[in-house]
């Protein structure tokens, strides 16, 4: 290959925003040599490589944006560790057929059961699918957007939770909320109705609701909008947590 010709490849993929065939040209037509690849094939191997290569990156891009906690997968999830739950169920999920339709899913249980691991793990695979993810607590989001409201920035702030396509509300229930900060919880998810996804958690059923948003009226508006179309998944069972912390306490007093 002339000088020449590399030189202008690799100014004109700069300019096509593909960095990493002008990093590796020689690399690519060495491979090329070798197998005696003919124009169609490394033409075909060219780009796939490239779209490889840049789906990679936005995925890593849109999970450093998605503020999830942690990156765990379902494959780090034991099955065997909550026989009530059947793994269909979170198998159907992670197929993101919600997420493509725009709605939701609910994970509950007790603490430890893993809520927030299966959250994450289904926020991963859709981060990796291409959509944009934003995980948050229920309390820091109702935290942010009184903040944001006192400082006459509801609105941008709001965007910060209905632009994303998949919205996870971690821990409803947690703290029970007062009537102004539930109000802002509906705004979220009925600006979100049928417009983007939810995955939430919560340790409380929804006959509970009423309690934690402190107004029977609005949680049942709030429900309304979220249960229309909602995967529903009880995960009754151990705490997770608790099985490590006891197996600890035992080998301590083994010990
Ligand atoms: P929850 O949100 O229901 O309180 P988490 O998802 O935070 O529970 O789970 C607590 C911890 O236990 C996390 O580190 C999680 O990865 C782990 N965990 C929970 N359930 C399982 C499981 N069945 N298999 C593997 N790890 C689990
Ligand atoms: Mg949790």
């Amino acid at each position: 290959m002339s000088e020449l010709v590399s030189t202008r490849i690799r100014t004109t993929a700069a300019k096509l925003g593909l960095p990493h065939l002008a990093e590796s040209l020689n690399q690519y037509a060495g491979r090329a040599d070798e197998a005696k690849m003919g124009y169609l094939d490394f033409l075909d191997l060219v780009l796939a490589e490239e779209l490889a290569i840049r789906d990679d990156r936005r995925f890593r891009q849109g999970l450093r944006l998605s503020k999830l906690p942690h990156h765990k997968t379902l494959d780090e999830y034991d099955f065997s560790f909550q026989p009530e739950l059947d793994p269909r169920k979170i198998k159907d999920l992670a197929t993101l057929a919600f997420v493509e339709a725009k709605a939701n899913a609910a994970l509950l249980g007790p603490p430890g059961v893993g809520k927030t691991h299966i959250a994450v793990a289904l926020s991963v695979a859709a981060c990796r699918a291409g959509f944009s993810v934003y995980f948050t607590t229920l309390d820091d989001m109702v935290r942010q957007l009184k903040a944001a409201e006192a400082a006459g920035r509801l609105n941008s702030k709001l965007r910060t939770y209905l632009r994303p396509g998949v919205l996870v509300v971690d821990e409803v229930g947690y703290q029970p909320l007062e009537r102004a900060e539930a109000n802002l919880v509906f705004q979220v998810i009925s600006k979100r109705y049928e417009k983007g996804s939810i995955i939430l958690t919560s340790n409380k059923t929804f006959s509970e609701w009423g309690q934690v948003f402190g107004d029977e009226v609005l949680a049942t508006a709030i429900l309304d909008r979220l249960l229309h179309h909602c995967d529903v998944v009880s995960i009754n069972g151990p705490s997770y947590r608790l099985k490590n912390r006891l197996a600890a306490i035992d080998r301590e007093t083994a010990a």
